[in-house]
């Protein structure tokens, strides 16, 4: 394999070798599987019998359930015989961390386990260890005792295993060595990977889960490499992105991640982990997959073969693609986003609130929130207002030659539009440029050259081509290949239904690109106006829209967060809880939130257990870890600051610890 998925210009689904869960196929071209875990305590049956149930009634295809200690993994046994008994037969993960004796138990029972290679024999005590190769090779035999039984009983039982890697949990011995990076997530699988393929097991699935979408996707593209260049073949791959919040946020971040992959054809099952109840992330695991069952017998005539396709970017490490600055887009600069209002009628002052400008009367001043857009397209209209400072307008050519205020004010052409124009901006003009659709051909974009590094000129990306991702990546080669440095932005209109739709597919279609360092922009619209008054009617699957500019604007700034490309808000990275939590996950993540959510840049952890949170809270700023029952301890990046404090004052004690720390500032 050249790179890590079949083709970079279309939709095609990656080969994976075919795994067997119960009577659930996996991989090999099967459907894609939706999963979740519970949250249930797994020593009380029918409670997460119930919860299954809900699950399995939503459409989970399979249902993750933890087993910290033995006692769980046999209570296992009665969870399954209730779950038949009520004819439910959807297989049935263990979920084990630390617990070699729980796995050996569970893999008897279930039909998966799920194993965690950065704790399954490892202990993580946070230090740095020098190995020779002699001491590393130990090791990996120290592992290879620890882990081969639980490989046999799965052989012998036909249970199903997964090796889930997650950023925030690598042992010791591979922060080491490789550090916290991708190479360290795939080589912490690979290492238990081998093990079982030489005991002849491959009922195989991997993850490499981050709260990073970034690091997540350059991981499994790795993983996929590095499985084709040892084994020449790969495994299915279950995607994740792990404690991505909840409401829009967590939403936003896993379509960034898991979407990014589909889209190149990556993924067998995926999981959404949400701080909320279980049953409601198939709804979003549903709307990610749906937008792949038809993908494959598209038209799609562009293609590059892969084998002669040389990329100019490196796929599996993050640099943004190089450009020259065009006013404050572009550069170094962070993407800007573009609020479209073109479908209203007739703007006015209230309506810029949707988009982070409050104007008040009183003091006659504009307040500006941390998500203002940064430039409103009105089509062909011009405001009889005076608009705030920091606020700029792009209209068509024949609005923007009878505006009078030129610094305001910006034309947008259309393609090869802009060469022939007479009247131009001498500071700032937007060409759209619609990439590869079955009319336009790469012999269509000879005009490209002729307006190609003019200082004055943003390139505005869309494609009507059913890959419209991939038709705009294949555009951004192009421009790398021709050496055309004009910042972009990125259009993206959904022809969708309902807010989570809408939602998902701007975060999969912008996301993807901006996570291989594409785009200096975004500009977020709607396929006509109909369909947007439609969001509304249409009602709520998760999310309620009143208002569709301020929905659209938000998402857009959240899309530019969660690829780590602009950060205008404060980041929360909250365990989806499961039956080691110790305090009501969603309730307390709602309450740190109301507190802190003016805090733009810091990162909080919320964490449902002391034995796994610490771990897995990744690059956090700061960590709320439950350490028992009605007690918290209080994290500054990985050391405890304050243990045990009765959850009544937790959430003060957190705010505290920000204001020791010059984290906080007055709401
Ligand atoms: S951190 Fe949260 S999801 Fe992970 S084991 Fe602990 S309670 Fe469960």
């Amino acid at each position: 394999m050249q790179f890590y998925c079949e083709s970079l210009t279309q939709y095609k689904r990656l080969t994976t070798r075919e795994v067997k869960i119960g009577d659930l196929l996996l991989g090999n071209h099967h459907p894609i599987h939706v999963q979740t875990m519970t949250t249930t305590d797994t020593m009380d049956t029918m409670a997460t019998v119930e919860q299954s149930i809900r699950c399995i009634e939503a459409g989970a295809e399979l249902v993750r359930i933890t087993a910290p200690s033995k006692k769980e993994a046999e209570n296992l046994l009665n969870i399954k015989n209730e779950l038949r008994k009520r004819g439910y037969s959807t297989p049935l993960v263990a979920d084990i961390h630390f617990t070699p004796n729980a796995a050996e138990i569970a893999a008897r029972i279930v039909e998966k386990v799920r194993v965690n290679p950065g704790n399954y024999v490892d202990k993580k005590k946070f230090e740095l260890i020098e190995y020779s190769d002699a001491d590393y090779a130990d090791e990996i035999d120290r592992i290879r005792e620890r882990f081969t039984p639980l490989v046999k009983i799965c052989k012998e039982y036909g249970t199903a295993m997964r090796i889930g890697t997650n950023h925030g949990s690598l042992s010791d011995r591979i922060m080491s060595r490789y550090g916290d990076t991708p190479m360290g997530m795939v080589e912490s699988a690979m290492e238990f990977l081998r093990i079982a393929r030489a005991e002849s097991y491959h009922n195989i699935v991997l993850s490499m889960k981050s709260s990073n979408p970034q690091v997540m996707v350059q991981a499994y593209r790795l993983l996929i490499k590095m499985m084709f260049d040892e084994f020449g073949e790969c495994y299915p791959l279950h995607l994740g992105v792990t404690e991505a919040g909840d409401g829009e946020d967590g939403r936003i971040k896993s379509a960034v991640g898991i979407g990014s992959l589909l889209e190149d054809g990556i993924g067998d099952t995926i999981r959404v982990s949400l701080t909320e109840d279980p049953e409601l992330e198939i709804p979003v695991c549903r709307d990610l997959v749906k937008r792949y069952t038809s993908q494959e017998s598209g038209v799609r005539s562009q293609e590059l073969a892969s084998s002669t396709l040389k990329l100019p970017y490196d796929p599996f490490s993050y640099q943004r693609r190089e450009t020259f600055a065009v006013d404050n887009i572009g550069g170094k600069q962070v993407p800007v986003v573009i609020a479209d209002l073109s479908k209203i009628d007739k703007i006015a002052p209230q309506h810029l609130q949707s988009v982070g400008y409050t104007y008040d009367e009183a003091t006659d001043k504009w307040n500006i929130s941390d998500a203002a857009a940064d430039y409103i397209f009105t089509g062909h209209q011009l405001l009889g207002f005076h608009l705030p400072g920091t606020l700029k307008v792009i209209v068509y050519p024949a609005a923007w030659e009878a505006a009078s205020d030129k610094e305001k004010y910006f034309p947008i052409f259309q393609d090869s539009g802009f060469v022939s124009a007479e009247q131009k901006s001498e500071k700032l003009n937007f060409v759209m440029v619609d990439c590869f659709s079955d009319e336009i051909t790469i012999n269509d974009f000879s005009y490209l050259d002729q307006l190609a590094n003019d200082p004055s000129v943003v390139l505005c990306l869309s494609s009507t081509n059913q890959n419209a991702m991939q038709s705009v990546r294949r555009m951004f080669i192009e421009l790398q290949n021709r050496q055309i440095r004009n910042p972009v932005i990125l259009i993206t209109d959904s022809g969708w239904q309902t807010p989570d739709e809408h939602l998902i597919h701007f975060a999969t279609e912008t996301g993807a690109l901006l996570l291989d360092g594409f785009g200096d922009g975004i500009c977020l619209g709607y396929s006509s106006k109909a369909q947007m008054e439609n969001v509304k009617a249409k009602g709520r699957t998760y999310l309620e829209v009143n208002d569709i500019y301020q929905f659209t604007n938000n998402t857009a700034f959240s899309i530019l967060q969660a690829t780590r490309t602009r950060i205008s808000k404060t980041e929360y990275i909250s365990c989806p809880s499961c039956g080691r939590t110790l305090f009501d996950l969603q309730e307390t993540t709602a309450k740190i939130r109301a507190r802190t959510n003016h805090l733009k840049g810091v990162k909080i952890a919320i964490m449902g257990c002391i034995v796994n949170g610490p771990g897995e809270m990744a690059d956090a700023d700061f960590g709320y870890v439950g350490s028992g029952p009605g007690k918290i301890t209080l994290y500054k990046g990985k050391e405890v600051v304050k243990r045990n404090v009765n959850s009544e004052v937790a959430v003060d004690e957190l705010i505290n610890l920000l204001k020791e720390n010059e984290a906080w500032i007055e709401p």
